[in-house]
């Protein structure tokens, strides 16, 4: 579904992504691991062309990504992304906030787009909250509202940057299972997080990066408890 191909990526004179190579086959779940400042956020916005790239080809369903326009448009309802910091519109309920885009990029009439969205806010455990503010949430809470957000674009896959991180530890598991459930589900993913219970419940593959380059690439239980490469077990005896 998704493949990178050699991809490599500067800010002025720091090259951040090294010739990565990636594919995510469609209904796999990856999650991407690695140190501050390996690469892992730039990674996931370039699959999304929130970053351009300098040489290589990103391709989804074998298309590259367009550059512009409305075709860049469609990519970006494809491919969803969920952030750390929720990002939901603050001025907009939550309601307005899954409905919004559907209308504006989809093209779903308002009345259905309702329907799914309160479908959608169900599904993640706040279809109470319908009619409330993100402030008015808990961040657990708006998490979840930004996941229904990126599923009523209907993506072909769904990017995760670190989705709890800003979160107080007991809210950090309800925001996971929703993810654990997508999974199950079948939706492709691409997730970077250090949360390993959520890797080993979910995830086929991990996928180490280390100053731009993808180090390691393997199974989550072999990763965790025998990471063939001295960096990932220096990493790994830090954060466990
Ligand atoms: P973290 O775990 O802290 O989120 P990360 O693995 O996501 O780290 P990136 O955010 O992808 O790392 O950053 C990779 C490198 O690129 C870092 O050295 C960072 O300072 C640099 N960088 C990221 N965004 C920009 C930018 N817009 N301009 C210049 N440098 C950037
Ligand atoms: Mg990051």
């Amino acid at each position: 579904l998704l493949v990178l191909s050699g991809v490599n990526k500067h800010f002025g004179s720091l090259h951040v992504l090294r010739d990565i190579d990636l594919t995510v086959n469609r209904g796999e779940v990856v999650v991407v691991i690695g140190p501050s400042g390996s690469g892992k956020s730039t990674l996931c916005r370039t699959i999304n062309r929130l970053e351009t790239i300098d040489s290589g080809t990103i391709t989804i369903d074998g298309e590259p990504i367009p550059a512009e326009g409305r075709a860049l448009a469609r990519l970006r309802a494809d491919v969803g992304m969920v952030f750390q910091s929720f990002n939901l519109f603050a001025h907009k309920t939550v309601l307005e906030n899954v409905t919004l885009g559907q209308v504006k990029a989809k093209k779903v009439k308002p009345a259905q787009a309702r329907l799914t969205a309160a479908e959608l806010l169900e599904r993640v455990g706040v279809a109470d909250q319908a009619q409330k503010y993100p402030a008015q949430l808990s961040g657990g809470q708006q998490q979840r509202v930004a996941i229904a957000r990126a599923l009523a674009m209907k993506p072909k896959a769904l990017l995760f940057d670190e989705p709890t991180s800003a979160l107080d530890p007991e809210m950090i598991n309800e925001v996971l299972d929703v993810m654990v459930g997508l999974a199950r589900d079948g939706m492709t993913m691409v997730v970077v997080t250090h949360e390993m219970g959520f890797a080993r419940r979910a995830a086929q593959r991990v996928v180490f990066m280390d100053a731009g380059r993808i180090v390691e690439e393997t199974d989550p239980e072999t990763f965790f408890t025998a990471p063939s490469s001295e960096r990932a077990r220096d990493f790994l005896s830090k954060i466990l």
